[in-house]
């Protein structure tokens, strides 16, 4: 049989506008500055990878250097695990976090894409297991009481089963009353998270998080910084509400680090920051072995059919951000992911809007 091989490799960068402006405690997001790979393999199958590299300064950079990757991968064998560890021993000893991370995860998601699309599968079937239905929650910006409240209501309206709300108000009190007016907004059927976003000093979290163990919380995420993984552990053991965390992860050895140190109950990885796809798995492995129930953060569609092969699933992270550019955005009705027919990844570019808000 005849081995797929990497042909060529398209980059293009573009910063799309959100559908709504997204505030946290500490920024407004209104655009999404994102590089699209897309790699052409030999039997002419196109494999897609998306990136997000949170602020536009590194738009061009990490294209760039996806871009500059090209002569590591083409007329290689499509065999996305074998080169994620070549690729990962490439970049050694500079370190393959931050941006060369990122764009090894890029290129992993696009091969693993390419792998699927080109056997007429979805991923979640190359990978061996069957859609599942994951519960879906979705995200309410940092927007005061009645502005929560209103956002947390349509969310359940429109069939998710979760809500997560950015908090860290100036006082606890405040925190408590946005929390509260989205409970009396949503109900009692409806699980309610709140993130922190890294915004507080163990101190201050120590005794909000205490102040927060009776809201009937599903978790708080990232109370204090994502890397103060011991002040994270205090705060998991003394507080009744799970403590959430995972999302600013650079690779399995964070998720490692974190895990052994009981950091956090639940875990949340990123599939870019983690590594791609295949980072994925060994991260899914990770939390199996260790018990812990995980989620996934941003990349809805991609991580639905990940979840589904997760043996700790959890919630699936709903966001609409880069709705405008995908042709085919995952769709929830009746309180999950509808996830039927997809080819490989799931996801299709709307090829008009990336030309649009192409830089
Ligand atoms: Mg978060």
């Amino acid at each position: 049989m005849q081995k797929l091989t990497v042909q060529s490799i398209n980059v293009r960068a573009a910063k799309v506008p959100l559908p709504e402006p997204h505030r946290t405690a500490s920024a407004v997001i209104s655009e999404s500055p994102l590089v699209f790979i897309d790699i052409t393999a030999s039997d002419g199958t196109v494999g897609h990878g998306l990136l997000f590299t949170y602020t536009p300064a590194a738009l061009v950079p990490t294209a760039t250097l996806v871009e500059n990757m090209r002569p590591l991968l083409e007329g290689q064998v499509i065999a996305p695990k074998q080169l994620a560890s070549d690729l990962a021993g490439r970049f050694k000893l500079l370190g393959t976090q931050g941006v060369v991370g990122m764009s090894l995860a890029g290129i992993d998601m696009a091969l693993w894409d390419c792998l699927a699309r080109s056997q007429n599968l979805s991923l979640v079937t190359l990978l061996g297991g069957t859609n599942k239905a994951i519960k879906p929650y979705g995200a309410v910006g940092f927007d005061g009481e009645s502005g929560s409240a209103k956002t947390a209501e349509k969310l359940a309206s429109d069939g998710f089963l979760g809500v997560k709300a950015k908090i860290g108000y100036s006082t606890v009190e405040q925190d408590v009353k946005v929390i509260r007016s989205m409970r009396k907004a949503v109900g009692d059927g409806v699980a309610i998270m709140v993130d922190y976003n890294q915004s507080l000093d163990v101190v201050e979290a120590m005794r909000r998080l205490q102040y927060l163990d009776d809201e009937g919380l599903t978790w708080v995420e990232e109370p204090v910084s994502a890397r103060d993984y011991k002040n994270q552990a205090v705060l998991s053991a003394a507080t009744g509400t799970p403590i959430q965390c995972g999302e600013n992860w650079w690779g399995i050895d964070d998720m490692q680090l974190s895990l052994s140190m009981e950091s956090s109950n639940l875990v949340m990885p990123d599939v870019m920051k983690i590594g791609g796809v295949s980072a994925w798995l060994e991260a899914a492995a990770l939390a199996s072995a260790y018990r812990v129930p995980m989620s996934n953060h941003l990349w809805p569609e991609l991580s639905a059919q990940l979840l589904s092969v997760t043996p700790t699933a959890d919630w699936l992270e709903y966001c609409d951000w880069w709705n405008p550019v995908i042709k085919n955005p995952l769709i929830v009705k009746n309180g999950y992911a509808e996830l039927d027919d997809q080819s490989g990844s799931g996801v299709e570019w709307n090829e008009k809007m990336i030309e649009k808000y192409s830089v």
